[in-house]
């Protein structure tokens, strides 16, 4: 049997309350909804002809799945494990937000399996959390964090946000100090993005968001890479620093344009050219997997050209960079051919450096990352 390697992704669509910023599939819903859609989640999991598949990494997402009681989160786990061929090493992250968490509940997650921890601290600085509509301090972050330590979570990120209202860049290398001084394994610095949808892009809209200017986020930004070079993290994505061997496997999956399947209300698959995503209204998604509906709200067929330009455009995000070897391998063309045009423009404009192996946004080109990432899309 020819066997493949499949990421697992799992969405947990529920927070104690929705941020200001967020417009992530979420719902600041409780009781018998919150229980009926993990028991759903698992007999989904268990519908999948999964013979063919291993599974090298699992993310439990969302939303916060640190906020359910642990023995729900860890049954989907054990579900996925009955069901698909989970590596012994295979990396098993959750996301989990300070004020949702003590350590009796990390020591339960990380007993069942659970070996890396994702936290949402977003800034160490009260006043900005409470803007945010986070439901922690500073200080409670420090201490769910302490917390993760001595329940024996060895592999730490913090999500870090940067360019927030009225942030100063006086506090912006405050959180960043703090930070630091944890010692976490992986840093995610996030410039924020003003979402439809959301509280914030109604303040925005009314003039009512004091956002610092372009000038400011891009001195937030470099600041930040200096900093964590500096102390020791590899920038080895536009928005994200590791320790040395402490690169987050999942997101290189997703970096690398590899196979993934999602589980939950809003889940997105890739598998065989193919991504669809799952109903995003837990109501629909539970009623669905209970009756044995379609669970599919959109789906997408990728042909080999479009399947191209997103590995490139994803690719390119990694300070790696495109491995032209491995891309030509996989597509069977000739990279330097098909984009001469994009190519001789962005390297003339010094915003792309390109070898035979390997193709590299420069340093100049980091601020305007994505735009450039997006001159591979077809
Ligand atoms: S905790 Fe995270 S997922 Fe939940 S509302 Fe806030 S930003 Fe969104």
């Amino acid at each position: 049997m020819n066997l493949k390697r499949v990421s697992i992704y799992v969405h947990i669509p529920f927070c104690a309350r929705r941020c200001a910023y967020c417009d992530f599939n979420t719902y600041a819903w409780r009781g018998s909804i919150v229980r009926d859609t993990l028991d759903a989640i698992c007999q989904h999991i268990a519908s999948v002809d999964a013979e063919d598949i291993i599974v090298p990494t699992i993310f439990f997402g969302g939303g916060t799945p640190s906020l359910p009681e642990p023995e729900r989160i860890i049954r989907i786990l054990d579900t996925i494990r009955s069901r698909f061929r989970v590596l012994p090493d295979a990396e098993i992250s959750i996301e989990a937000n300070p004020g949702t968490v003590d350590r009796s509940r990390f020591a339960a997650l990380r007993q069942a399996g659970f070996n890396r921890l994702s936290m949402g601290v977003q800034a160490f600085d009260d006043h900005l959390l409470k803007a945010l509509g986070r439901i922690h301090t500073s200080d409670e972050a420090i201490r769910s964090y302490e917390a993760a330590r001595t329940a024996g979570f060895e592999n730490i990120n913090l999500d870090l946000m940067f360019a927030l209202p009225d942030q100063t860049m006086r506090q912006w290398q405050h959180t960043l100090r703090i930070a630091v001084s944890l010692q976490p394994e992986h840093l995610s610095c996030y410039a924020l993005t003003i979402e439809p949808h959301t509280p914030f892009y109604t303040m925005y809209q009314r003039g009512q968001l004091n956002l610092p200017d372009e000038q400011t986020d891009l001195r937030m930004y470099q600041y930040t890479i200096r900093t964590l070079t500096r102390a020791g993290y590899e920038h080895y994505e536009i928005s994200n620093f590791a320790r040395p061997g402490y690169r987050c496997r999942h997101n290189m999956v997703y970096w690398r344009n590899e196979q993934y399947l999602g589980f939950g209300p809003g889940a997105v698959s890739y598998l065989h050219g193919v991504r669809w995503k799952c109903l995003s209204n837990p109501r629909r998604y539970v009623k669905a997997v209970r009756e044995g509906l379609p669970l599919v709200e959109e789906k997408e067929h990728l042909d080999a050209d479009a399947s191209l330009g997103e590995t490139i455009m994803l690719m390119l995000r990694l300070r790696d960079g495109v491995d032209v070897k491995a891309v030509e391998e996989r597509y069977g063309v000739n990279l330097a051919q098909r984009y001469a045009h994009q190519l001789n423009r962005l390297r003339r404009l010094r915003l792309l450096e390109v070898t035979p192996e390997h193709w590299r946004i420069t340093p100049k080109g980091l601020p305007i990352a994505n735009t450039i990432c997006a001159e591979f899309l077809v």
